[in-house]
């Protein structure tokens, strides 16, 4: 009888196993139907084939100022804050990208707090990834470097020396809007800042605002990248985008 039962068993465990299998391929889960590019990795730091250069260290012709031609240095390869001159825009308008920048808080250290290396990249020109010396210097946490500002902490403080070159790697998803205006999906970011990931797939709660709580307004489905001058001489470089 024993012997029995664990013959049924048997017999019940490899119909379970293979009976639903016997039916299928393997080839039936395979997906041919939509072939990626190719796209050609940048070597040493480089952009990839595929990326739109928004600065290579020659000149602003990519950028526009607040009132015309952006005022900002250029000088060795990079671009750098002249306070005052305003915050400089994209010509190109973009909505879902992945984003290189690196950036570099100046190596003699000037003020503490949010007066120290403070810059920012606004993703749709509403968004922004929070640039600053963060590097022993203490500010409210949701508005140090890689900070969602306002609205998220970085998981970590990833932060080199001032007068040392960073990176950021940031991927956005941008919000959508319903015929009538209203949210229908929120945005997102996800930060890498020198090679570790800071943000992840953060939900944003709206437009960054200094004082109060953010909410959504429609805005257009594509718009200028900006970069912010905050009064300090915060220096770029090497800035490329790819749209998603
Ligand atoms: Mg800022």
């Amino acid at each position: 009888m024993k012997q029995n039962n664990s013959l049924i068993c048997s017999i019940i465990l490899l119909f379970l196993f293979t009976g639903p299998l016997a039916s299928q391929e393997p080839e039936e889960t395979e997906d041919w139907s939509g072939r990626p590019d190719i796209v050609t990795p940048g070597k040493r730091n480089h952009p990839p084939s595929d990326a739109i250069i928004l600065f290579d260290g020659n000149d602003l012709s990519a950028w526009s100022g607040e009132n015309g031609e952006p005022e900002w240095k250029v000088f060795g390869r990079s671009m750098t804050v002249v306070g005052g001159t305003g915050s400089i825009e994209t010509k190109q308008r973009f909505g879902d990208v992945q984003l290189h920048i690196e950036w570099r808080a100046p190596r003699k250290v000037i003020g503490e707090g949010q007066e120290r290396g403070n810059s920012g990249i606004f993703l749709m020109d509403l968004y922004e990834v929070q640039v600053l010396d963060s590097y022993n210097n203490e500010t409210y946490y949701n508005g140090q470097a890689g900070s969602i500002y306002k609205q998220h902490i970085p998981l970590v403080n990833a932060c080199f020396k001032p007068g040392e070159w960073q990176t950021y790697d940031i991927i956005f998803t941008s919000p959508t809007f319903n015929e009538d205006s209203t949210l229908k999906s929120p945005g997102y970011l996800t930060v890498i800042h020198n090679g570790i990931l800071i943000q992840n797939h953060v939900e944003l709660k709206g437009p960054t605002v200094y004082i109060g709580q953010p909410s959504y307004k429609f805005h257009d489905e594509k718009l200028p990248l900006t970069l912010q001058d905050h009064g300090n001489p915060v220096s770029y470089r090497n800035i490329w985008i790819r749209e998603l």
